[in-house]
Order: structure tokens, then C-alpha cells, then sequence
């Protein structure tokens, strides 16, 4: 299949190298030369230009940082695609903007899929991301065999923007979850207990959590999770703020009451803040532990 990819970033990269081994031939844009550089490397075609990168393809796929980004990339997809095309946007943008591309990508004659990962940057380049897709039935079912070839889980969440308010709801539950179990293994060392005994009682308990027992913030008990490298990413602090503004923004936007979500908001805002942006998320555990 002919595919544009735009957007070879951190995730993107890895992302279209593997379009690239499942056969696919994919021609790559990025504002950045280097990244397309990159791609080149790994078997891509250079798109000399946006316009160029998308004249006759079959599928467009973009991985971009925000919503300004994803509308105006749009604004020239529609312009130079055939409107035959299928465009996925795996980009993590907020639900309503979202929407509005895609109802812009309707009128314009295309199918339009949002479809946003989960799982970071070892996971694209492993192709193993989980991804979850908002869109109507037909377009779901063209996208899900190039999504396949990039990762090990395609989830149909709903009509257009499903998919968007599947990863915001996901993270705002991750980050609440993480904090808390920061919070339990402060609480533990302050009552002497070790961690990996806690741990071992927690993970077979009523607290057993995805963040402790894949993800552990402290070092130790799972030699995978970024506490053991000092907290080197993972999953960085300034991508759970984004997510949980985004969070925040929908919550507002439909009256839903998500005090535990505003509350791990204005954490990570304060983390981020701290210099510890760059950090992984799980860094939360020497802010809880030091109290500020
Ligand atoms: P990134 O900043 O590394 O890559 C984005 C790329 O888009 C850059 O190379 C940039 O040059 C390019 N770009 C921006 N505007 C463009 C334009 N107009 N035309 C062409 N290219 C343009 O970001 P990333 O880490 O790859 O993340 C991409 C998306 O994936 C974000 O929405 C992020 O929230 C989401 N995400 C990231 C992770 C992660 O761990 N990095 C995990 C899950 C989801």
C-alpha cells in the first residue's frame, strides 16, 4: 500500500519503519530534515514536500504533538490527497479537535480515523503499541491492517473522537493510580516497611495496580520499571501533564466531576515545574516523598 507518513518524531519514526518491514511503501514528510533523514534510512521515500509526500497515496498516517499541528497538516492533506485516501491520526490531541478535522476530512469527501497509542517509544519501535480508534465501521475496518503492522492491539472505541476520549480517560486513571501508589510505598517506608515486602503484599492484594506491579515507582521489585535507571523515560512527566490537561479540558467541556484527576493535575503541573519534566512520570515518588 502507498502510505504518506507525517510526523517522525520520538513515536513516528519508529512507526513508520515498521509500515516499512510490513511491506508498505511509505513515503515520509517532517518540518525537521533529519527526521526524514531517518526515515530514509529505514527504506522510507523522502516527501520533498507535505504536498508531494501525499499526491496518490491509499492511506495517510500522521504523529504529531497537538492539535495546532494536526489542523493545519490537515488543511494540506485535504488539498493534496486523493480524497480515496483513508487518513489515521495517531497524534494525541484534545476530543474536539478531534472531531472537527474529522467532520473537515467528511466534507471534503475522505474517511477519517483518529488514533491515538498507548505505549511509548520502545513500543513503537517494537511495534507493539496498543491502538484506539474513533470512527464509523468502515473506516475502522480499512485502517485496522496498517495499524496492526505498527503495534500488537487495535481497539474500535467509537464514532469520531472515541478514540481520543479513551487515551485521555486511560492516562487520567494512570496518573491517579501511579499516585497513589507512590503514596502507599511513602507511607510504608515511614512505617518501616521494605519495599519489596510491600510490594509483594500489595501486588497479591486489593491494591494490586498496573503501576505497582508493571510499573513500580520505587526501585527494586520490577527491574523493567524506569525507578531502576533513575528515572530516565519511559513515559515523561511533561506527556502525563499534557494528557491530563487535555483531561481537564474535557471534563470542564462536559460538566464531569474528576476531582482526583484535577488533584493529579495540579501535581504534575507542580513536578514539571520542579525541572523534572523531562523525567519519567514515576519521579512523582520523590515529590510525595519529600512532601513539596
Ligand atoms: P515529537 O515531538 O518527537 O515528534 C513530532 C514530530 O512532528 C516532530 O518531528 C515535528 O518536527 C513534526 N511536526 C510538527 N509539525 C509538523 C508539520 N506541520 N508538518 C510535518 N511535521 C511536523 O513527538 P512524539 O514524542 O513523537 O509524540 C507524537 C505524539 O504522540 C504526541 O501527540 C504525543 O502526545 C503522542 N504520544 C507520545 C508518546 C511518547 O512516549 N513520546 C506516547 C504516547 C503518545
Amino acid at each position: 500500500m502507498d502510505i504518506a507518513f507525517i510526523g517522525l518524531g520520538n513515536m513516528g519514526s519508529g512507526m513508520a519503519a515498521n509500515l516499512v518491514k510490513a511491506g508498505h511503501n511509505v513515503r515520509a514528510f517532517d518540518l525537521n530534515a533529519e527526521a526524514v533523514d531517518h526515515a530514509v534510512a529505514a527504506g522510507a521515500v523522502r516527501g520533498e514536500t507535505l504536498a508531494a509526500a501525499c499526491r496518490d497515496v491509499e492511506t495517510v498516517v500522521t504523529m504529531l504533538p497537538a492539535g495546532q499541528h494536526v489542523r493545519a497538516v490537515y488543511a494540506e492533506v485535504f488539498a493534496s490527497a486523493p480524497s480515496s485516501a483513508l487518513l489515521i491520526d495517531c497524534s494525541t490531541i484534545d476530543v474536539d479537535t478531534a472531531r472537527e478535522v474529522e467532520a473537515d476530512a467528511t466534507s471534503n469527501g475522505f474517511a477519517m480515523v483518529d488514533a491515538p497509542v498507548s505505549g511509548g517509544v520502545a513500543a513503537a519501535t517494537a511495534g507493539t503499541l496498543t491502538f484506539m480508534v474513533g470512527g464509523g465501521d468502515d473506516a475502522y475496518t480499512r485502517a485496522e491492517p496498517v495499524l496492526t503492522a505498527m503495534g500488537k492491539a487495535v481497539i474500535h472505541a467509537g464514532q469520531a473522537g472515541a478514540g481520543q476520549a479513551a487515551k485521555i480517560c486511560n492516562n487520567m486513571l494512570l496518573a491517579i493510580t501511579m499516585i497513589g501508589t507512590c503514596e502507599a510505598f511513602s507511607l510504608a517506608e515511614k512505617l518501616g516497611l521494605d519495599h519489596q515486602v510491600f510490594f509483594d503484599i500489595a501486588s497479591k492484594a486489593s491494591g494490586q495496580n498496573w503501576s505497582l506491579t508493571s510499573y513500580c515507582p520505587v526501585p527494586g521489585p520490577v527491574p523493567s520499571s524506569p525507578a531502576n535507571r533513575d528515572y530516565q523515560p519511559g513515559f515523561a512527566a511533561a506527556l502525563m501533564l499534557k494528557d491530563l490537561t487535555l483531561a481537564m479540558q474535557a471534563a470542564q467541556m462536559t460538566d464531569a466531576d474528576t476531582p482526583l484527576g484535577a488533584k493529579a493535575h495540579a501535581l504534575y503541573e507542580a513536578l514539571c515545574a520542579q525541572g523534572h519534566a523531562a523525567q519519567d512520570f514515576s519521579y512523582m515518588m520523590e515529590r510525595i516523598r519529600r512532601g513539596a
